[in-house]
């Protein structure tokens, strides 16, 4: 290249120069006119050479003693032409091209072939060193002999920094690459063969240079990318568009894969031929990796939020669900059920129409109930045939749901149902079942899309409408039973009220006119006669007792019996009470005993109703008492009630009897009891009373040894303080 150069160059001086200097050949001649032609030319030559200042161009004797000297030697080496003429060239060579005899040399060397060219360090007259370029021609004269020689020196010194800047660069660059390490960095030949490598290379996929240098860089692909001519390719591809960019698995040297960011870039020469392929590789594969965990934890957040989503959409249905069931609950008959079907069942699901139907007893037909956004519907579809196919007789038929996704499916397989259901684009039908048996069905139709969870939604509300169906037609017949008894027992009630008034008063008339017999007034009557009259009386008076006791127990089983609550002094009562009975325990041999009660004991309750309680405890007592003791006891320890006990030591009744003697016209042991008269009808009458004071009776009993009866009431204080808080 410096030669190359140098042979350029070599012309310019002489010519571009000179004419650049606007070399004047008239001027010239004017002025330096005396030698002729030749003469001239020769100092023309000497002048130009003279004025040439970017190549020191100067004569040297046979010896090396300059001659000449130039305006350029001047610049390059800075002698002066006065100081330096006459000097010997060596001067302008280092001290150790001296010592070798380099000077000598050239000149020997420029004499024998003719000429010598050499590049190297020179000395300029302040000491500093340039790099020049020097050619050494040999002089000769005609008759070939040696006369000197022509020396042109020419100063390189900055193309030399240049270069060698070049040179530091490029080994700067070659060591930057060898040791980069995160890429492989290195060049294939035109045919794809491994041509340089460096550490990044060795570190990512192992080999070392020796190893791999010339190998074909297919090495790098795993089998699958090479049978399809991959490399060869991605080659093609970068020489036909400069660059190649890839990412895709590469095999390393033990054979496991990695993830790679691949550019291949086409190297070309100056004339634009191919040179081979730079390669740039890198290992991606960590950050796939953590790319891929990127991906999965996003993948597992959206998982959970997905899970998340559905959790609350499950809870928000609960909730009306919740909703829904807590309404229909507190429906307790059809037209209520309904209207929480149609008002706040349907907005839930999102449903447009809705019917329910009811199966008949039969399970005939099914006959809608109720419907909700059909307009008007046609008497055909309100009573249909359980024989007929329609949606509501399958879903009660088989049991199982109609779910109708599209029209087009509907009118496939329920064209009669066309024009009815025209304006929804979808329907569901349920069954609804109560008490194991399909009662009904439950269309809703919508024109929403039916998705699963809008279906489940639907199953689950139409089990709950099924469950509230099931309770009204419960409750229904339950109202109706009770209802059919009260009827029953006011009929009873009022059938005695009116039978024993109307009983009362003949009995009154047979009483009335037994007494003007006995009494003579008809005239006089003998001692039999007197006692078939008396005995006549007994009876009137027995029959006019049970009536009464009829006709107060119809009172009480009605709620016509008044009460008049007063404070109520137990000792005042048992006192009245127990002279009442006193004859017949007397004339029975029986006891009577009152323990002592004091006066402050007082309940609060209707004294009449109290004494007749009493009465009758006491009666009981005497009657069913044939010897021993009859006992009155009264306790106040609680501050809540006053117990009073009856006990006698009488014939006591069976264990398994002592509830059934409070039911009505209830007597038992009646062939032990036969000597006794009644009507069953005292021990209700007097439990009805005592509850209906807030107060209970009670009983204990022993077969045999006797039995005693506990009359509970509320305390007065208690319970007066208790009635004006209300
Ligand atoms: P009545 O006394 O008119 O038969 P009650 O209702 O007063 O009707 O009594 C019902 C039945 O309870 C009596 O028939 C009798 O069998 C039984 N009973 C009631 N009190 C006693 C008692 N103190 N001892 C044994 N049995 C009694």
């Amino acid at each position: 290249m410096a030669k190359d150069s140098y042979g350029e160059h070599s012309q310019s001086p002489y010519t571009a120069h000179a004419n650049g200097k606007g070399f004047d050949r008239s001027a010239a001649s004017r002025e330096q006119s005396p030698g002729g032609i030749a003469h001239e030319t020769g100092e023309l030559h000497r002048l130009l050479v003279e004025s040439v200042d970017d190549y020191a161009i100067f004569a040297l004797d046979p010896d090396g003693y300059i001659l000449s000297w130039n305006a350029g030697a001047q610049r390059f080496k800075g002698y002066t032409a006065e100081e330096i003429i006459g000097k010997h060239f060596s001067i302008f060579y280092p001290r150790e091209k001296i010592e070798e005899g380099f000077p000598e040399y050239e000149l020997r060397e420029a004499a024998r072939v003719g000429r010598f060219e050499d590049e190297g360090w020179r000395i300029r007259k302040d000491g500093t060193r340039f790099w020049a370029n020097v050619v050494i021609t040999a002089l000769r004269d005609a008759a070939g002999h040696l006369i000197g020689y022509a020396k042109v020196t020419r100063d390189l010194t900055e193309r030399r920094m240049a270069e060698d800047e070049l040179r530091a660069s490029e080994e700067r660059f070659r060591l930057l690459v060898n040791s980069v390490k995160d890429y492989a960095i290195f060049m294939l030949d035109p045919t794809g063969h491994v041509a340089t490598w460096n550490e990044g290379a060795q570190r990512i996929k192992g080999y070392s240079a020796d190893e791999i240098i010339g190998k074909h860089f297919s090495i790098f692909y795993p089998p699958e990318a090479n049978a399809i001519g991959h490399p060869q390719h991605e080659l093609e591809i970068a020489e036909k568009k400069g660059v190649y960019e890839e990412e895709g698995w590469r095999l390393r040297k033990d054979g496991s894969r990695f993830w790679a960011n691949v550019v291949i870039t086409a190297v070309r020469r100056k004339d634009g031929s191919l040179a081979g392929f730079a390669k740039v590789t890198r290992d991606l594969t960590e950050r796939r990796n953590a790319q891929e965990r990127a991906l999965a934890s996003a993948r597992q957040v959206a998982a959970e939020e997905t899970a998340r989503q559905i959790a609350e959409t499950n809870r928000a249905r609960t909730e009306r669900l919740q909703k829904l069931t807590a309404a229909l609950s507190a429906a307790h008959n059809i037209p209520e059920i309904t209207n929480v079907v149609f008002t706040q069942g349907l907005p839930e699901i999102g449903a447009d129409a809705a019917a329910l139907g009811l199966a008949d007893e039969q399970g005939n037909k099914i006959r809608v109930l109720a419907d909700h956004g059909f307009g008007k519907m046609p008497a055909w579809a309100r009573i249909v045939s359980m024989t007929d196919d329609l949606p509501m007789t399958r879903a009660v038929r088989t049991g199982r749901p109609v779910v109708l996704h599209s029209k087009a499916e509907r009118d496939r397989i329920f064209p009669k149902l066309r024009d009815l259901l025209d304006p929804f684009s979808a329907s569901a039908v349920w069954p609804l079942s109560g008490r194991g048996r399909n009662v009904g069905a439950l269309s809703i139709h919508t024109n929403k899309e039916l998705d699963d969870s809008s279906l489940d939604f639907m199953e689950a509300f139409a089990q709950q409408v099924a469950q509230a169906l099931e309770r009204a037609s419960l409750y229904q017949a339950e109202q109706e039973a009770r209802t059919r008894a009260d009827e029953a027992n006011q009929a009873k009630s009022a059938f005695l009220a009116a039978m024993s008034h109307e009983l009362r008063t003949p009995l009154n008339a047979i009483g009335g006119y037994a007494d003007l017999l006995a009494m003579g007034v008809r005239g006089a009557v003998t001692q039999e006669q007197l006692d078939d009259l008396e005995r006549i009386k007994r009876s009137q008076k027995h029959l006019l007792g049970i009536i009464n006791d009829i006709l107060n127990f119809s009172r009480v089983e009605a709620g016509q019996a008044i009460y008049q609550y007063s404070t109520v002094e137990m000792c005042e009562v048992i006192t009245n009470v127990g002279h009442m009975v006193e004859p017949q325990a007397q004339a029975k041999g029986l006891t009577l005993e009152a323990h002592e009660c004091p006066r402050d004991v007082v309940v609060w309750a209707d004294k009449s109703k109290v004494e007749q309680i009493l009465l009758n405890l006491l009666s009981n007592a005497v009657k069913f008492t044939n010897e021993g003791t009859i006992t009155v006891t009264c306790s106040f320890e609680s501050i809540e009630h006053v117990d009073v006990t009856v006990t006698d030591s009488g014939v006591g009744i069976q264990e398994d009897q002592l509830e059934q003697i409070f039911e009505p016209f209830v007597q038992v042991g009646r062939s032990l009891t036969q000597a006794h008269e009644g009507t069953g009808l005292g021990l209700a009458i007097s439990r009805d009373l005592a509850r209906a004071m807030d107060g209970e009776i009670t009983v204990t009993s022993k077969v045999g040894k006797g039995s005693s009866f506990t009359l509970s009431l509320p305390r007065s204080a208690e319970r007066h303080n208790d009635r004006q808080r209300r």
